[in-house]
């Protein structure tokens, strides 16, 4: 592969750049030629212009190309408004093909199943780049749709948009088709000798405890944690709601997962009701995370994701990096995140507000994220492996206060959601037995009565649910003879026996500590007969327990099925009943009623 980057200036220099170009491919051997132009400025006749120019001087080029938030050349942000990359692929076996749909929300699923039949019947294809505009449709159909490519075909791209991101203008163009509005664009590329690796690089770290996203639709985000999206933003973030709003907020984008990858999406703006617009779709019933950027932390994301490619010894990248990481750097700076994979190969491509990979099953369309794609000529043996130029030193030495704050917040938030699970836990849990307090046994009985009364309310139906409540005999005597300590022993091997019980048996139950040394089993799914059985082998097993000092105890026990339609007061008041039985008519008895 062999690349020729340039911005076009004029006519006479773009005639020049292709005489080069052609010069080049009489003295070599080639097989395809590529363009691919990205435009920062939206005027259509000059880029009709270059299109002609292509047309007539290289009438076997292929080309594509779009409208951009900027442009990338050389690792860099080209400070020309269009850019334009000739890549020239030199092996035989490699085969090239462009493709050019119209594109809205009603065609997608055509578009994506056409793209299916093509690559199916050119089974070369290795990988697809993408360029597409997107206002005006939700991509999540779309991506959908196209995740049932094959699986092993690379899958990334970029949108169109403009160098004004508030501008709902954008076309891509190619030799295909026309300068459209509402087009997607394909790149195919494969062949016995063509390689290609794609990922993807955020540098944005989680930042504070999970939210949930419990109303969105499509692009906008109605509420975290069932309150206005605003107010948690608000809460957090102090980011007041005026025309600062996005610059303030690209520092701090939602994170969340989806479909095994790390999405990305900013607030763009916020609404009268308290709701949120994206950068794109957000998914409903995820947590979400605000997320921080930092100079330093995307900095060695980057250079590690160089550094993941330096075997696959790459002749060209091309990058799609969203229009926020570069609001984000600032134009001097921007270059430093494509800079080292420039040191590996020529790097080109542009600044979108939607990045595009596939991951696995699922095309993603991400945000804020810089998407890399790697592409060589050819097998890598005999090649000398390159190293990323980066200095690393500056920043491994230079962790930023935002960092450090970061990282303390993030560890404390960690420490209060742990704390915050134990206080749950403990809430619902008796400190000596270890098994629900009464409050939680209670609550679950409940929540089973009414899930039984939903079965229908007639009179006496069986539930298949049933209660055990046990208290232990002449309790009061081992206190009174071998101290509180013996007592409490008592109650904590009884308390292991009814889960031991349970488990030996393969039976489902709640066991909880009723009251000092009385105890309620719910047994969600077992019938009175069962529930009898149950009993019995709890009231021997009782008697078969060895305690440090006294000797072996016994329990009374009443059984009774839940009644649909009856209250959970009623069912215990029965379970009571024939447990008081038991007791009155000798103890040591299960009594069922
Ligand atoms: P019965 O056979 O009629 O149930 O007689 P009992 O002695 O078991 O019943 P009673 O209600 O008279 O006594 C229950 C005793 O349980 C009284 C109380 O001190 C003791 N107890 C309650 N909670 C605890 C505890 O957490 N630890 C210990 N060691 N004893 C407890
Ligand atoms: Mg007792
Ligand atoms: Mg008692």
């Amino acid at each position: 592969m062999k690349q020729f980057q340039f911005n076009y200036e004029s006519e006479d220099k773009l005639l020049s750049s292709i005489k080069r170009i052609k010069q080049w491919c009489n003295s070599s051997v080639v097989s395809n030629v590529v363009f691919q132009i990205y435009s920062e400025t939206l005027n259509k006749p000059k880029i009709q212009d270059i299109c002609d120019i292509i047309d007539k001087e290289l009438p076997d080029a292929l080309y594509m190309g779009t409208s951009t938030c900027g442009n990338i050349l050389m690792g860099n942000k080209s400070e020309g408004d269009i850019s334009i990359v000739c890549t020239i692929f030199e092996y035989p076996s490699t085969n090239v093909k462009i493709l050019q749909y119209a594109l809205d929300e009603s065609k997608a699923y055509e578009v994506a199943t056409d793209l299916r039949r093509v690559v199916r019947e050119n089974p070369w294809v290795k990988s697809i780049t993408t360029f597409t505009t997107m206002r005006g449709m939700s991509m999540t159909d779309y991506c959908d749709y196209l995740g049932m490519l094959p699986k092993k075909i690379v899958f990334c791209g970029g949108g169109a948009f403009s160098e004004d991101i508030n501008k709902s203008e954008a076309f891509v163009f190619s030799s295909e088709g026309e300068i459209s509005d509402h087009a997607t664009v394909f790149l195919l590329v494969g062949g016995d000798d063509y390689f290609v690796q794609a990922m993807h690089v955020t540098g944005w770290k989680p930042l504070g405890r999970y939210l949930s996203v419990t109303k969105a639709k499509g692009a906008t985000l109605y509420e975290l944690d069932g309150k206005p999206a605003y107010e948690t933003y608000y809460k957090y973030l102090n980011i007041k709601n005026d025309e600062n709003f996005f610059n303030n907020t690209l520092e701090f984008p939602f994170l969340y997962e989806l479909n095994g990858m790390d999405i990305l999406r900013a607030p763009i703006a916020s609404n009268e009701d308290g709701s949120i617009e994206m950068t794109a779709d957000i998914a409903e019933n995820v947590k979400a995370r605000i997320s921080y950027g930092d100079p330093w932390t995307i900095l060695e994301s980057v250079y590690n994701a160089a550094v993941s490619f330096q075997d696959f010894v790459p002749e060209t990248f091309t990058v799609f990096s969203c229009a926020a990481r570069r609001t984000f750097w600032g134009d001097d700076e921007v270059g430093n995140e494509t800079e080292p994979f420039q040191s590996l190969a020529p790097t080109s491509g542009f600044y979108t507000s939607g990045e595009f990979l596939r991951n696995g099953d699922y095309v993603n369309q991400h945000n804020v994220t810089l998407v890399i794609e790697a592409q060589r000529e050819g097998d890598v043996q005999g090649k000398e492996i390159p190293q990323v130029e980066m200095d690393t030193e500056e920043f491994s030495g230079k962790v930023s206060m935002i960092n450090r704050l970061a990282t303390f917040i993030q560890a404390a938030t960690e420490e209060l959601e742990d704390a915050n699970k134990e206080l749950s836990r403990m809430a619902i849990t008796d400190g000596l037995t270890k098994l629900y307090n009464r409050t939680e046994i209670q609550h679950r009985i409940t929540a089973k009565s009414i899930e039984n009364s939903s079965m229908g309310s007639h009179g006496k139906f069986s539930t298949g649910a049933s209660l055990i409540m046990m208290d232990i005999d002449d309790f009061k005597h081992v206190n009174d003879t071998y101290g509180h300590k013996e007592g409490d022993e008592v109650l904590r091997k009884l308390a292991d026996m009814l889960k031991r019980v349970l488990k030996e048996n393969s039976i489902e139950g709640d066991i909880g500590r009723w009251g000092g040394e009385e105890f309620m089993i719910l047994l969600p799914s077992a019938d009175v007969e069962r529930a009898e059985r149950i009993a019995d082998l709890i009231r021997v097993s009782f008697t078969n327990i060895v305690f440090s000092h006294a000797p072996s105890q016994t329990l009374s026990l009443g059984v009774t099925e839940m009644i649909a339609g009856e209250t959970s007061d009623i069912s215990c008041m029965r379970a009571d009943d024939a447990l008081y039985e038991a007791k009155r008519t000798g103890k040591n008895k299960v009594v069922v009623k």
